[in-house]
């Protein structure tokens, strides 16, 4: 007989909605079928904006310290971001990522698939680089008025790590698919984003590096095709159901996940996962959304399908693939859905419903 595996989970909750959604994290891992051999320890720490206020601190060392030496993976809320900047307080996700190195940002958009335009994508965005090296400065021009410059960094090593973190996605999506859940795709595709006709050496390299890890003889069966951001975004919006995983710099990564989330209808929906080697924060794409607070009416599905995609990043593809179907089940039935999709349930109610699919 198999041993269990017995995974840590660090929560963090966070602000806002993230308390009320986190919690539904955690119940879905615990509802995990028996058979798949899974155990799990729960290990809550602190970090936001409402911790800001109490300790002065944002992102504890405590939490980072024990993410690091006690957990597999976690879960993050949300934080706040205060309207005006707030003397000594900066974003604890952001900080989080650079200190643990989770240098991608993965981002599945799906819709149902009985939809009339049914899309299934993923996107992954490098997340330590490019014009987010913030290296910003302001000088004055000739005539003394004000110029203003950032750096856009591109590095072969980051470009090679994303773009092979990429083709990984494509031939494990290829496998769930396999394994006979429902998708438009047959076969695994990676689109290389990039501007490199105007941007030859910085964009240039993603480019030329991105297609060089892709050329793997491991990814042979992933097929890659590039595509300028620009009419990448005119396709994503006329044919977004061609795209399977897309593969960006930081920047252009950043737009698109928005834009591409649009497409499926709420914030409510989208998960992500911040990844580095051998970790995974799964975070659901909406913030804090302080206006719905305290309401149990959020809409706990871009938390339950952020903790599949963590499980995935674990090598629980089995765990995360009865999730996803679950909500999938939940969304396709249509009766018990929170006001954001137009509904009437409380939160409470879709994570039962959806317990119950499990
Ligand atoms: P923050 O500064 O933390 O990002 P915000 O005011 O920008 O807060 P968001 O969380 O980004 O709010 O949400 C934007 C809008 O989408 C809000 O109107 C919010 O109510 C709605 N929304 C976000 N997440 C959910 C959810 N899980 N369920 C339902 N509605 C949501
Ligand atoms: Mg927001």
């Amino acid at each position: 007989m198999m041993a269990a595996r017995t995974l840590r989970i660090g929560l963090i909750p966070g602000d806002g909605i993230g308390k009320e959604v986190i919690p539904a994290g955690r119940r879905i891992l615990e509802a995990l079928p028996a058979s798949l051999k899974l155990k799990f320890e729960f290990v809550d720490l602190k970090a936001g904006f409402e911790t800001f206020e109490q300790t002065g601190v944002a992102l504890p060392d405590k939490t980072v310290e024990t993410l690091k030496n006690e957990c597999d993976g976690a879960l993050f809320g949300a934080v706040s971001s205060p309207s005006k900047a707030v003397k000594g307080y900066s974003s604890p996700i952001v900080a989080l990522r650079k200190r643990l190195d989770l240098y991608a940002n993965v981002r599945p958009v799906k819709s149902v698939m009985t939809a009339t335009n049914p899309i299934d994508m993923v996107i992954v965005r490098e997340n330590t680089e490019d014009l987010y090296v913030k290296e910003e400065r302001t000088y004055a021009a000739e005539d003394g008025s004000k110029i203003a410059e950032a750096i856009k960094r591109i590095s072969e090593k980051a470009s090679f790590r994303i773009a092979t973190m990429a083709g990984e996605i494509a031939l494990r999506r290829q496998k769930i698919r396999d394994s006979g859940a429902a998708s438009i795709h047959q076969s695994p595709m990676v689109t290389i984003t990039h501007k490199s006709n105007v941007l030859s050496q910085t964009d240039g390299l993603f480019r030329s590096t991105a297609r060089e890890a892709l050329a793997n003889p491991r990814f042979a069966s992933v097929g890659v095709e590039e595509q300028i951001v620009d009419s990448m975004v005119y396709k994503l919006f006329r044919q977004p159901e061609t795209y399977d995983v897309i593969v960006a710099p930081n920047l252009y990564g950043d737009i698109l996940s928005d834009g591409a989330a649009a497409l499926v209808g709420s914030l409510g929906l989208v998960p992500s996962a911040n990844v580095g080697e051998g970790f995974a924060i799964g975070e659901p794409c909406h913030g804090s959304a302080p206006d719905i607070m305290g309401k149990n009416i959020a809409n706990p599905i871009a938390t339950l399908r952020s903790v599949a995609l963590m499980l995935e990043f674990l090598n629980e593809e089995t765990a995360a693939a009865k999730i996803y179907a679950a909500v999938d089940g939940n969304l396709e039935e249509g009766k018990l859905l929170s006001p954001d999709l137009g509904g009437k349930a409380t939160t409470t109610e879709v994570v039962e419903d959806i317990l119950r699919r499990l």
